[in-house]
């Protein structure tokens, strides 16, 4: 299967740009801001709210960074006007975070800013390993500057992980807990699925017991399964802990839990860039290759 989705995942730049707008349909709510806050509007109304992100990654064009983190603000304040339950994740790389640090700082701290005056939460997501020192400095420094809409994302298949969690619990930090997308060398990160659970729920378990805020990012049903017992066994309320799931990705479960009461976060991806967001996901992690090909099978045949 690994060869499988490895083919998958090299031959995709071949593949014509119609098929993948096809393939990547319910994972991406479209290109303007209008299909965005659309989705946003949707997903409300099923009970789950949302976390928007502007397409956009590693770009070390000041300028371009900046129109970046101006589109953001005008998206919150879109979200603000139209009532809807909605935050944003940003990726620091978008705004520079590799070439031009500071800028980077500055503009985040803009946008949290921006965010704050409206209401409304800001996700820091996390990217590669090697810009995780540089994305938690911007999150402490925009806590010393007074900002408290503002969280992180922080991956167990990484070694380092356990031990920023522990840095982190001071600060009351609010974390949204994933396995990682990026495939890093076994050096630093752990590759055995259960190894990498395992971190997770004592991630979320250290999180807990230090007063901290848990998102639980995953559509892995032994996860939601250990952080649901993790509440009980912690005495955490339903209305203090979130589960958050990518758009389009396992629907049943999502409904399910917010069925049972739980809170429920949509990660909402969208902008003109869908394509090569879609090709790069796809090329670091071939694994994801199988579970699209997995998903559109039942699409196909009428499963899902
Ligand atoms: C809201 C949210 C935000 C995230 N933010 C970050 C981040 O900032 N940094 C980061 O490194 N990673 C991020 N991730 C990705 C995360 O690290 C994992 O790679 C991803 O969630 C898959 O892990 P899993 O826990 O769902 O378990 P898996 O075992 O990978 O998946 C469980 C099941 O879910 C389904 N599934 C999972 N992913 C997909 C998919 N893409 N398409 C179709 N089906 C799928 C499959 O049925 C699979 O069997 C985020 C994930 C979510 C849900």
């Amino acid at each position: 299967m690994q060869i499988v989705d490895r083919l998958i995942a090299t031959t995709l730049p071949i593949v014509p740009r119609s098929i993948v707008r096809w393939v990547a349909g319910p994972y991406i709510a479209g290109e303007s801001e209008t299909d965005a806050l659309a989705t946003v509007r949707k997903l409300n109304e099923l009970g789950a709210n949302a976390t928007l992100d502007l397409l956009g990654e590693e770009i070390d064009d000041p300028a371009a960074s900046r129109t970046i983190a101006k589109r953001y603000k005008a998206l919150i304040r879109s979200i603000a006007g139209s009532g809807l339950d909605s935050g944003v994740s940003i990726k620091l790389s978008a705004l520079g975070l590799r070439s031009h640090p500071g800028l980077a700082r500055d503009l985040a701290r803009e946008v949290v800013a921006a965010a704050r005056d409206a209401k409304r939460f800001v996700r820091l997501d996390m990217e590669d390993a090697g810009t995780i020192d540089a994305t938690l400095d911007v999150y402490r420094q925009l806590r010393e500057d007074g900002l408290d809409n503002v969280g992180v994302v922080l991956q167990s298949c990484l070694r380092r992980t356990f031990h920023d969690v522990k840095a982190l619990a001071p600060l009351k930090v609010d974390v949204r807990v994933v396995k990682g997308i990026y495939v890093e060398p076994v050096l630093i990160s752990w590759r055995h699925p259960q190894v990498i659970r395992d971190n997770y729920l004592r991630m979320v378990k250290y999180l807990y017991e230090h007063g901290c805020k848990v998102a639980a990012a995953t559509h892995d049903e032994q996860l939601v399964y250990g952080v649901t017992a993790l509440m009980d066994e912690c005495g955490v309320a339903k209305e203090e802990t979130e589960f958050q799931m990518l758009l389009g990705v396992t629907e049943k479960m999502r409904d399910v839990l917010i069925g049972n009461g739980h809170r429920m976060r949509i990660y909402v991806p969208f902008g003109a860039l869908w394509y090569e967001y879609s090709v790069r996901r796809l090329k670091e992690n071939p694994a994801v290759a199988g579970h699209v090909t997995k998903q559109l099978l039942g699409r196909v045949f009428g499963r899902s």
